[in-house]
């Protein structure tokens, strides 16, 4: 979206600073998820502004707060189109932000990928366009040209915030005829499903029907710290990315490979060929063994990740002393009790998980294998 200072009206219900629910793990602010099997979790922000466009600080703040965060990756997408600090900075090279940032994300084990935001009208509106040599070529007059220089130059471009009411009045995420054409064409990879704040069904069911990338990105244009309340234990949305190791190529290929997840607010967000891999991850069996002289087992479950899984049981067994729904809270064990009724040498629990998304409306099912010692 555009800084405080483009709104006209809009941009005033810009998210309260206290929405976001607290992660907080001994005071740990690094945002932390398993690999999976077969690839890094990488943990990525590719929509970010500095006062080279409309946003507020100086690009190395951004790459301060990135290591802060425990993030591998991340891109000063400035708007190619819209600079409202020109009188103060001039600066007609648009990869003065990654010029700026790179050598101090190096030292910091950031890696930082050259972007920019074309920054248009409906249709085509906003998309990011990353991985790129050159941003100042994507300046062009006609929108479809900055696509084509993008696609020239190997970049990964995805469409950004699809329900911005600013470009959609009804708040749903819709494919234009050119969103359509820029697909075929092979020059749109993937939509943000999560933007700040906000999060859309309408982008999800876009991306699952024409094989697009889920991205879920800050869009920061102020201090992250202030925007997702990180003090009190809030995060900014981002996208782990599953890459064979850390480096920009492997990073590009997994994202043109759309093997990613949304982590925003509590919810993970992504297809559950991932999805489901990363929730396996997160929870181990430390413990199982039958309450001396019963036939209910206790399971210690170890969940190491941020989120805090909101489960319902569905294994056919009922729950000792809870209800169907569980929270497994991040960072930490915890205790149930399963009512085997025989004594069984190992048993499988099945759980949805609420707060797991892979298509509108829909939450995955995990099955987790108890042996009992
Ligand atoms: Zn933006």
């Amino acid at each position: 979206m555009l800084g405080a200072g483009a709104c006209l009206g809009a941009c005033f219900f810009a998210s309260p600073v206290a929405a976001h629910p607290p992660h907080s793990h001994g005071g740990e602010r690094k945002i932390e998820f398993p690999d999976i099997p077969g690839y890094k979790t990488l943990k990525t922000d590719f929509h970010q502004h500095t006062a080279l466009s409309d946003g507020n600080v100086w690009p190395p703040i951004r790459v301060e707060e990135a290591a802060r965060d425990g993030l591998d990756a991340i891109s000063l997408t400035e708007h190619l189109e819209y600079q409202p600090h020109k009188k103060d900075i001039p600066h007609p090279d648009r990869n003065r932000a990654f010029q700026i940032a790179a050598p101090i994300g190096k030292k910091n084990g950031v890696i930082v990928v050259n972007g920019s935001e074309i920054t248009r009208d409906m249709p085509p509106g906003h998309a990011n366009a990353i991985f790129l040599k050159d941003s100042t070529k994507l300046v062009q007059d006609d929108p479809l040209n900055s696509y084509i220089e993008a696609g020239k130059q190997g970049a990964f471009i995805f469409w950004n915030h699809p329900n911005w009411i600013r470009q959609s009045k009804t708040g749903e995420a819709k494919l234009s005829e050119m969103h359509k054409k820029l697909i075929a064409d092979g020059l749109l990879h993937g939509i943000e499903v999560v933007n700040d704040s906000t999060y859309s069904d309408d982008a999800i069911q876009i991306a699952l029907d024409n094989n697009l990338t889920m991205m879920g990105t800050s869009d920061i244009h102020g201090l992250i710290d202030w925007q997702y309340n990180v003090p009190e234990g809030g995060h900014r949305p981002v996208t782990l990315v599953f890459a064979k190791e850390k480096t920009e190529a492997a990073l590009k290929d997994s994202l043109m490979k759309r093997r990613t997840v949304v982590w925003f607010k509590n919810e993970l967000i992504g297809r559950a060929e991932y999805l489901n891999p990363l929730i396996q991850a997160c929870l181990t069996v430390k413990k199982a063994a039958y309450v001396k002289g019963s036939m209910v087992v206790s399971v210690e479950i170890d969940n190491n990740s941020d989120a805090t899984f909101v489960m319902e049981n569905q294994s056919g067994y009922a729950l000792h002393g809870n209800a169907d729904l569980i929270q497994l809270a991040a960072h930490s064990t915890t205790e149930i009790r399963v009512m085997t009724l025989k004594t069984l040498p190992a048993f499988d629990l099945k759980f949805k998980v609420w707060n797991a998304i892979t298509a509108p409306a829909k939450h995955p099912q995990v099955s987790i294998k108890v042996e009992v010692k």
